[in-house]
This record gives C-alpha cells, structure tokens and sequence, in this order.
C-alpha cells in the first residue's frame, strides 16, 4: 500500500498540509485534486504523487471539485 504523506516533509509543509482540516467545508475529500474512490479514509492526491491523503486532510492548493 502507498505510503501516506508525511506532514513533515517539505512539500507537504510548504502546502501547509494537515491530516485533519481546520477549514469549514474545505477537505480532501471535496478537493477537485484527489483520486481514487470517495468514501476512502485515505486516497491519491495530484499534488502528492505515489503518497495517501487523509479524506479529512486539507492543504493549501484545496480546489472545489466541480
Ligand atoms: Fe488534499 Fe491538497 Fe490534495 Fe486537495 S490538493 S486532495 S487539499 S492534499
């Protein structure tokens, strides 16, 4: 299984991402960027290439998906 992406490493930092949104409305699993299936707890993002990220994740290039 992929690795899930570490908030510590640096592109995840320089996106401010987190596990768990702060943001009202705004999660990966309403991110016009994440793949994979809805209702997964962790799923491929465009941004993070071969790395997980938590449905309830946020970062700063959030996209509503259309
Ligand atoms: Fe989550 Fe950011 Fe990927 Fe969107 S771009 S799914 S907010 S990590």
């Amino acid at each position: 299984a992929a690795e899930h992406v570490d908030p510590e490493d640096p592109q995840a930092k320089a996106l401010q991402y987190v596990h768990k949104s702060t943001k009202d409305g705004q999660q990966c699993a309403g991110c016009a960027l994440a793949q994979g299936s809805a209702g997964d707890a962790w799923r491929p993002c465009g941004i993070f290439p071969g790395k997980l990220v938590s449905s309830e994740g946020w970062c700063a290039a959030w996209a509503k998906k259309p």
